[in-house]
């Protein structure tokens, strides 16, 4: 079980049979990367771009998204930092964006339908500011495997979506190309945290070069079940056998393309869940700051055979009861 003690671990883990698992960070502001590096995180696996668009009355402009940017870069020389265009609506309110008064707001206009939509201009200028960053000397680019600037959407359902995404990116290269601006182009990936989006998975990974699996808004919406909401807290748990699969889903559509697969909801950085996720076939995680040594010291403890099975049993549960008996069986536990 996690273990409050473990040792920092500077350099990346691998499983006690010799693969490498990445174990990032998830950071919201500035003061966020110090703590990160000092747990020993080996990138940044979410960086909540809101927060930079909280309390202050007009959005941050494309330079001081930019220092943003570079600055994330620069505290991970050699990692990968992955950035998520701006998630607001739902629970994410801003107040100079106007957003609608909905009467269902985790099922209306938020993440990427607002930047493909209202918010475009603001999309747009994100998207120059990570491009320039990723042009910087820490930026990397998609071509590049050591690490570097990676861009990831959120709450995408469609490939439409994506799609769209993908153009907007090309057009402000092109742009940046007639302005004569430095920059490189980022590797470019989406959360999967939609029921639509694990289902059309292998639709998806053919336009990514990432899937990052969000497992508060996954398991929300899997089970329909408010994030939060103490009332159905059981029934939104990531424990759950339909969570369990849509996670599943998603990791084998990307099997076998180059896509990798990674986790940054709450699930990935519970350390008695490790052994579980490695087996599930998840290729990074990504947490709080916090507990980025306990699920270290897990992955060196996991053998990724037995993980396998562990994962393959728990996809045979059919309540949540017996995923977690099936859990009591991880060597981590
Ligand atoms: C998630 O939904 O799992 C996630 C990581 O994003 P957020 O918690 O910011 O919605
Ligand atoms: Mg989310």
């Amino acid at each position: 079980a996690g273990d409050d003690d473990a040792e920092i671990r500077e350099d990346p883990v691998s499983t006690a049979d010799g693969t490498e698992i990445e174990v990032a960070a998830n950071v919201g502001t500035r003061k966020d990367l110090g703590p990160a590096t000092e747990r020993g995180a080996d990138g940044i696996g979410l960086y909540r771009t809101e927060f930079l668009f909280l309390d202050r009355e007009s959005p941050p402009d494309e330079e001081e998204q930019y220092e943003a940017y570079v600055e994330a870069l620069d505290a991970f020389p050699e990692g990968r930092v992955v950035v998520r265009t701006l998630d607001v609506g739902g629970d994410k309110p801003i107040d100079y964006l106007d957003l609608p008064d909905e009467e269902n707001p985790f099922l209306g206009e938020r993440g990427i339908r607002r930047s493909l939509g209202p918010d475009s201009d603001l999309f747009e200028t994100q998207l120059r500011a990570l491009l320039r960053a990723c042009g910087s000397e820490n930026g990397g680019s998609s071509d590049s495997s050591d690490g570097g600037l990676a861009v990831m959407l959120p709450l995408v359902a469609t490939v439409e979506e994506v799609a769209a995404a993908r153009e907007k990116m090309a057009e402000v290269a092109d742009d940046l190309d007639d302005e004569g601006v430095e920059y490189a182009r980022p590797e470019f990936g989406v959360m999967v945290e939609t029921p639509a989006a694990a289902f059309v998975a292998d639709d998806l990974v053919e336009r990514v070069d990432f899937f990052s699996i969000g497992t508060n808004d996954l398991a929300q919406y899997v089970m329909a079940a408010e994030r939060g909401n103490e009332r159905v807290s059981e029934l939104g748990d990531y424990r759950q056998p339909a969570v369990l699969r849509a996670i599943r889903a998603t990791v084998e559509a990307a099997e076998g393309t180059d896509a990798w697969v990674g986790m940054c909801g709450e699930m990935a950085g519970d350390p008695d869940l490790t052994e579980l996720l490695l087996g599930l076939g998840l290729d990074e995680l990504s947490m709080s700051a916090v507990t980025v040594p306990q699920v270290k010291a897990a992955v060196t403890n996991v053998s990724l055979s037995d993980a396998r099975e562990l994962a393959a049993e728990a996809l045979e549960a059919s309540t949540k009861d017996e995923v977690e008996r099936v859990l009591t069986n991880s060597t981590l536990s």
